[in-house]
């Protein structure tokens, strides 16, 4: 069996650099089947980011990339923008924690906006450090993460939070930060969760696993919201660091092939959960808002 030809094929969380793969990576994506990406942006140079304009030059550079993408592979492109919060640790060693708290909360309205512009769809990657910090930076990234979703709620938009792999009770943490600031949980996104955790233990929050293959697997059987991604880095230096980009596309296919039966339960990553947390169809034609 073949997928539907009417079903997209997401990948809902990656990154692509300029001076990496970049748009010739989205080619191998589309042609291994897969239809829509969701572009986090990212750091594109190395050093700690010390001004508001790096970051608008940075979310410019993904809108850029994203577009030549659309042109030249036909995959749709989502954009998910923040300022990484780890660029908090390298920020606050170069000019302190206070001052690069202001900066990355600057950093992150300026994410908002874009939200309200209609140039992203997602607050993204916002979170925590996946490493100890010293408690200075760790309180500021904590607070940092608050506003973030506090700028995500005012934006109407999902928050894609990266944190370490999140059992239930880390769920139950995590939603319970999310409502203190009285963020809907149906919007906020555990990216790169690595553990399937069915739907009753998730406190309504909503995981991107990473699509290894037992992973794919064991989590098709669950009810949605959820989604697949593989966090796909476009670093030369570190290849197999992550998954490749064309993993979506060959895990959706292998579905098709070897459990026909389960061919509409791609849906619930394809469509469905995007419905439900994204607030929109995705459409082949334009971004879909
Ligand atoms: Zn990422």
């Amino acid at each position: 069996m073949t997928l539907p030809p009417d079903l997209p094929v997401i990948d809902h969380h990656c990154h692509l650099s300029p001076t990496g793969e970049g748009v010739r990576a989205a080619g191998r994506f589309a042609r291994a089947g897969g239809t829509h990406l969701f572009l986090t942006t990212q750091s594109y140079a190395p050093g700690p980011i010390l001004r508001l304009e790096t970051y608008r030059e940075q979310f410019e550079t993904t809108e850029r990339l994203a577009k030549s993408i659309r042109t030249e592979t036909g995959v749709v492109v989502y954009l998910a923008v923040a300022p990484y919060p780890v660029d908090l640790v390298q920020a606050a060693a170069a000019i302190g924690a206070a001052p690069a708290l202001d900066l990355h909360r600057s950093a992150l309205d300026l994410a908002g906006r874009w939200v309200q512009e209609g140039r992203a769809v997602a607050l993204g990657e916002v979170g925590r450090a996946h490493f100890p910090v010293e408690p200075d930076v760790s309180a500021a990234i904590d607070e940092a993460f608050q506003y973030a979703l506090a700028v995500a709620r005012d934006a109407g938009c999902p928050a894609v939070v990266h944190s370490e792999n999140l059992d239930a009770d880390g769920m139950r943490a995590l939603a319970r930060l999310a409502s203190s600031v009285a963020f809907p949980l149906g919007r906020l996104v555990k990216h790169y969760q690595r553990t399937v955790v069915p739907p009753e233990a998730r406190s309504g929050i909503v995981p991107s696993y990473l699509a290894r293959r037992e992973l794919c697997a064991a989590n098709l059987r669950e009810d949605g919201p959820w989604f697949w991604e593989t966090d796909f880095l476009d670093d030369p230096k570190r290849p197999g660091a992550v998954l490749d980009l064309e993993t979506v596309p060959r895990r959706a296919k292998a579905v098709a092939e070897q459990h026909p039966e389960d061919v509409e339960r791609l849906r619930i990553p394809f469509v469905s959960s995007v419905e439900k947390v994204y607030g929109f169809a995705p459409s082949r034609e334009g971004s879909g808002r």
